[in-house]
């Protein structure tokens, strides 16, 4: 039995719904002790969320409790469509009921033909024409690992660049390339960030100031760092906390690293068909990758990756990367049914005005509740990172007028040019005076606990970010308003009652304590 969407307006609050008798409840019950007894201790996701989906369709599941979801999860964003969605659906029966083979490790086949064929409709034009496509094994990082291994084979030179809070994987070379690793052959730079700008100053200046010193770092002969055989970047952080690089930035950086010939790896694993609001985020910027590092939504949920590149990079050796499960048809006519579907339904365009409705009203939630030190996103990719209340922790000291508060970012604005630092003397004179914006500390245990009152009140969101302080939304690109406004009430009442319980000054009527104790760190 297929779960139906929630309907407009349904207060549907999760805790609140029909009566279950206490058989299911039990079995519900039973399925999470025994989860607990039985699977790895390095669970992540199953902790913060003790829900057993049984049924799913759109943004809705369904537990084995009998209670139900809005679920902006989306399997950590890899649902474009949502749950079971129709064509998902009939593509992978359609496979099914041909009798086609299920596995055929990278031999051609009409099922890959037809993905390759939609995917390269879609890629930016400066890609389409001379594109090659590499079939992976089926996750993310086996993706950023064989483009890695492609432009080591390229350029004969070994060493990446990579950027701080950077996630691009779990396997050794992408985990060297994520922000927790100390490995020397990656050289991390800073991210261009808002809110937390490194350099304290944010906006144009600090994206501007990252850049440079992206260009010292290669141009100096001492740095350390050797020519790379190239650069990874995901356009907007999403594990890292949902931080969108503006795309002058991303212009700068496309050609100080075509200016070096050195090869431009974007992870589009989590930004890709449509999420951002455009189909690939680099998109936005209008530059041209020479390596896409493509999964998640693109086998329309089903373990799907691939890497595109440039034909002139494909000088590696037959089996210079292999993987036994490169042929996955089932989750090629998935994909291939989801990005049809996307493009035929303009459902970039919907994703980027929803997305930037809602990060307009979260932005005024924002204003409402001083725990929320930040709201930014772009299209359906938002984050809401949660700040000790005031009287807690460092206070801010001002604004520059660059940065900061919950006015955040999303990507679109532009780089000072070098000339346009004539107004850096203002910002300098704030950064020395100390009147630059400090935010305030990242509170981990105020975002588990919205991620728990959300959770109370039939809401699945996700936590990221450097502290895991960032509640994440990721909903299909398919959600109505409706649910979008349902999506919002309910994190809105779950913010309030946290603030509520929270230190003196979180929100409106105050409150006191702290509401923490999580325990959560996002889904990792
Ligand atoms: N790259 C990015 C940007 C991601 O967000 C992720 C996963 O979240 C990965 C790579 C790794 O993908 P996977 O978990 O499928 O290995």
């Amino acid at each position: 039995m297929a779960v139906t969407e929630t309907a407009p307006g349904e207060a549907m609050t999760g805790h609140t719904s029909v009566e279950h008798p206490s058989a299911t409840r039990a079995a519900h019950e039973g399925i999470l002790r025994r989860q607990s007894a039985r699977e790895s201790a390095a669970r992540t996701y199953a902790r913060a969320l003790p829900i057993v989906p049984v049924r799913a369709r759109g943004l809705t599941i369904e537990g084995a409790d009998g209670r139900r979801y809005l679920d902006c999860l989306s399997g950590a964003g890899t649902l474009a469509l949502g749950h079971n969605h129709p064509v998902v659906l009939e593509a992978i029966r359609k496979v099914l009921d041909s009798g086609a083979p299920l596995h055929v490790l990278d031999l051609a086949t009409p099922v890959k033909d037809a993905f390759t064929t939609e995917l390269f409709r879609t890629l930016p034009p400066g890609l389409a024409d001379h594109a090659r496509v590499q079939f992976c094994g089926p996750a993310g990082t086996d993706a950023v690992e064989a483009a890695f291994t492609l432009v080591r084979a390229a350029t004969g030179r070994n060493g990446l660049l990579a950027f701080a809070g950077a996630y691009h994987g779990m396997t050794s070379g992408a985990l060297e390339a994520s922000g927790d690793a100390l490995d020397v052959r990656v050289a991390r730079l800073p991210y261009p960030q808002e809110y937390r700008c490194p350099f304290r100053i944010g906006g144009r200046l600090g994206a501007e100031l990252s850049a440079r010193w992206t260009e010292s770092v290669l141009d100096d002969p001492k740095s350390g760092v050797p020519l790379p055989a190239g650069m990874i970047l995901e356009p907007v952080q999403g594990e890292g906390g949902v931080l969108p690089a503006p795309d002058e930035w991303m212009r700068r950086i496309r050609q100080i690293t075509a200016d070096r010939s050195i090869p431009l790896i974007v992870d589009e694993v989590q930004t890709g068909v449509g999420r951002t609001g455009a189909f690939w985020a680099v998109d936005h910027s209008g530059i041209t990758p020479d390596v896409m590092v493509l999964s998640k939504a693109i086998g329309g949920s089903l373990p799907l990756a691939v890497v595109v590149y440039r034909d002139d990079l494909d000088v590696w050796e037959p089996g210079a990367h292999a993987g036994t499960f490169r042929g996955n048809q089932l989750a090629m006519a998935a994909g291939t049914a989801t990005m049809a579907y996307v493009r035929e339904n303009a459902l970039t365009e919907r994703a980027a005005t929803l997305g930037a409705r809602m990060l307009d009203q979260l932005r005024g939630l924002g204003r409402d509740f001083t725990v929320i030190g930040d709201v930014r996103g772009r299209g359906l990719m938002i984050g809401v990172e949660m700040v000790e209340p005031e009287g807690r922790g460092p206070a801010r000291t001002g604004e520059s007028g660059e940065s900061g508060g919950a006015g955040g970012s999303d990507g679109s604005g532009e780089l000072g040019s070098p000339v346009g630092l004539g107004g850096a003397g203002v910002v300098e004179a704030a950064v020395m005076r100390g009147t630059a914006p400090s935010p305030r500390p990242a509170s981990p245990e105020l975002a588990a606990a919205v991620q728990r009152e959300c959770l109370r009140r039939g809401l699945i969101v996700e936590l990221g970010g450097r502290h895991a302080s960032v509640v994440r939304l990721l909903p299909p690109l398919t959600i109505t308003d409706e649910q979008a406004t349902a999506v919002l009430d309910r994190l809105a009442d779950a913010v309030a009652a946290v603030a509520r319980g929270g230190g003196p000054g979180g929100g409106p009527g105050g409150g006191s304590g702290g509401a923490s104790g999580g325990g959560s760190c996002g889904g990792r």
